[in-house]
């Protein structure tokens, strides 16, 4: 059933205070709206329960990345084609420009946002394991004032944030940190463009002489939020990598994750796919200190 759009009613305050004031007047009434990308499909799809929504994709403090000697802040209406064209993005955080560069086709990285992506909270996301592994930190803004959550605290359950129903999500943090590690991102999907991931890897690491001196590694559809794997990063801190340790990390990847069957793939299928791209991580962090 196609939704009609005589039952909904949109507002464009504008300016950040005016859509604060409008979402704390009555909780859980209205919807924000940035690029719309995942609000339009449940609106034709006639699923938006929400009958109020409020455009904020013309606020200016949202679609801003600023750059401090010491970290890096997104506003959370930035599009992934911003972050992809973003020089600092691009050279200091690879995982997230390239997740960008993943995310459906050219026409939805012009509208679709960070802060969209996150509040969304599909455990398939693709910007989300690279949040997980930069360290990010959101700051969510209300009339009561602005929290910093971390990032690996803000999906409690699936579908379930710590956004309250009168908070929007302002900006994301990532400290620049990273350059020096060797990172991998990796899309499994039916095809290389306009596919939701069956899995996706984000991973950071560094190694010398052999030895993991660290590592960071999470993934997207592989359990009900995006999942940090700290078990299996756990088992590889300070290790030689040799193919015992690549095959027991295999291992502890599958007992972390809690894959599901669905449409788009099986459990067994991403427990194997998980583990092999732990393993080709591995390899790679091997072979880049052989190339140097
Ligand atoms: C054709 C197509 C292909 C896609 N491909 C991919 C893909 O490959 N990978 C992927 O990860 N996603 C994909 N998506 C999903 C979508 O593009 C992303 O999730 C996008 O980041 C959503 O951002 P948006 O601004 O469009 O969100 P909207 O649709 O505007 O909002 C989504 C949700 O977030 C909330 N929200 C938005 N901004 C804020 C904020 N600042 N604070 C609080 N709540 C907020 C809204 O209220 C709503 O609940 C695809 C979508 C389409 C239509």
């Amino acid at each position: 059933m196609r939704a009609d759009p005589a039952e909904y009613r949109l507002v464009s305050p504008g300016n950040l205070q005016a859509v604060l004031s409008l979402l704390a007047s009555e909780p859980a009434q209205w919807l924000p709206i940035a690029g719309g990308t995942d609000v339009m499909v449940l609106y034709s799809a006639g699923k938006l329960s929400n009958r109020k929504l409020i455009n904020i994709w013309n606020i200016p403090e949202l679609r801003q990345i600023e750059v401090f000697p010491d970290r890096i802040r997104i506003g959370a209406a930035c599009t992934y084609t911003a972050l992809r064209q973003h020089e600092t993005v691009s050279r200091e955080f690879p995982l997230l420009a390239t997740a960008a560069s993943w995310t459906g086709g050219i026409a939805n990285q012009n509208r679709g946002t960070l802060g969209g992506n996150i509040a969304n909270a599909s455990p398939a996301a693709d910007s989300l394991p690279a949040l997980l592994v930069y360290d990010a930190e959101v700051t969510l803004i209300s009339v009561r004032g602005e929290r910093r959550v971390a990032y690996r605290n803000f999906h409690t359950d699936y579908k379930q944030t710590a956004l309250a129903a009168d908070e929007l999500i302002r900006d994301i943090s990532l400290q620049r940190r990273f350059s020096g590690y060797i990172s991998h991102a990796r899309k499994v999907g039916a095809r290389n463009a306009q596919a939701i991931s069956k899995v996706c890897l984000a991973a950071l690491g560094q190694i010398s002489n052999g030895t993991i001196r660290d590592v960071r590694l999470a993934m997207g559809s592989v359990a009900p939020i995006p999942l940090c794997l700290t078990e299996t990063e756990r088992a590889l801190l300070g290790k030689q990598i040799e193919p015992s340790l690549i095959d027991s990390a295999r291992r502890t990847v599958a007992k972390e994750i809690r894959p599901i069957d669905d449409i788009r793939s099986t459990a067994r299928y991403r427990a194997a796919v998980a583990g092999n791209l732990v393993a080709e991580f591995l390899e790679k962090l091997v072979a880049s200190e052989t190339n140097t």
